[in-house]
């Protein structure tokens, strides 16, 4: 459904990405994990186009990224993104947040839109917060809520860029159990986070980035024994 074939960007002189490599099945769910700075978020954003890359191919969902005349909305209907910040609209409610994007892009009418935002409220345990407006909400509800928007939009592909890392630990748990959920139920998911267990726990396949490159991957015991000296540090360095 995804995959990188030594994808290179660069902003100006600044090489991010030299030669990204790596593939997403369906239903597969892949972490991505590095130091700061490492191009995880980068990675990302070329999925869903709000990058160019200047080099290599990249094929998301049938379509090739690194041609021009790129299907961007099509793309996006395809693609869901969740960013650590939840960018809800604060003067519409819940159910208003959730409905508008399936009605305003994919035309649905209103009652089926709003059939599908209690479909998706129900997925993230918060079909009784509805009527709610966003700051009557605690942050780890709004996280949901905004997972839920993009669920609405019955995405192929989820991508997830460090959706716990502005919540109280408290309240991150929720949002990642939100998200094994979703890993449960077969969606195809990219996860940027610092949260090794998690990351562990449900990514079928870990990226380390190091260096512009996809370093070290495996599945979640190459966290317990890593190969290189890179991921080594990084695990025990405990970032
Ligand atoms: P973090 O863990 O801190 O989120 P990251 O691995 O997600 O880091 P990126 O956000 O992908 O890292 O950034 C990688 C590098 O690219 C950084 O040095 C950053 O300054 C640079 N960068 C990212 N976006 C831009 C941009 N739009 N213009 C210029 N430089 C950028
Ligand atoms: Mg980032």
């Amino acid at each position: 459904i995804v995959r990188f074939d030594k994808v290179h960007k660069s902003f100006g002189s600044n090489q991010i990405l030299k030669g990204v490599s790596f593939e997403i099945t369906q239903g597969q769910v892949v972490a991505l994990i590095g130091r700061s700075g490492s191009g995880k978020s980068t990675a990302l954003r070329c999925i869903n186009g709000l990058e160019t890359i200047n080099g290599g191919e990249l094929h998301v969902c049938g379509r090739a990224m690194h041609q021009p005349g790129v299907d961007l909305h099509g793309l996006r209907k395809d693609v869901g993104i969740v960013f650590q910040s939840y960018n809800l609209f604060p003067h519409l409610t819940v159910e208003e947040n959730i409905t508008l994007a399936p009605r305003k892009v994919n035309g649905i009418g209103a009652q089926e839109a709003r059939e599908t935002a209690a479909d998706v409220l129900r997925k993230v345990g918060l079909l009784d917060k509805a009527a709610a407006y966003p700051e009557q909400l605690s942050g780890g509800q709004q996280q949901r809520v905004a997972i839920a928007r993009s669920l609405a939009m019955k995405p192929k592909l989820m991508l997830f860029d460090e959706v716990t890392s502005a919540l109280d630990p408290e309240l991150t748990g929720e949002v990642l159990k939100v998200i094994e959920k979703l890993a449960a139920d077969g969606m195809t998911m990219v996860l940027v986070t610092h949260e090794m267990a998690f990351a562990r726990n449900v990514a079928d396949q870990i990226m380390f980035m190091h260096h512009g490159i996809v370093w070290e991957s495996g599945g979640g015991e190459m966290l317990g024994q890593p190969s290189t000296a890179e991921l080594n540090q990084f695990v025990s360095s405990g970032l």
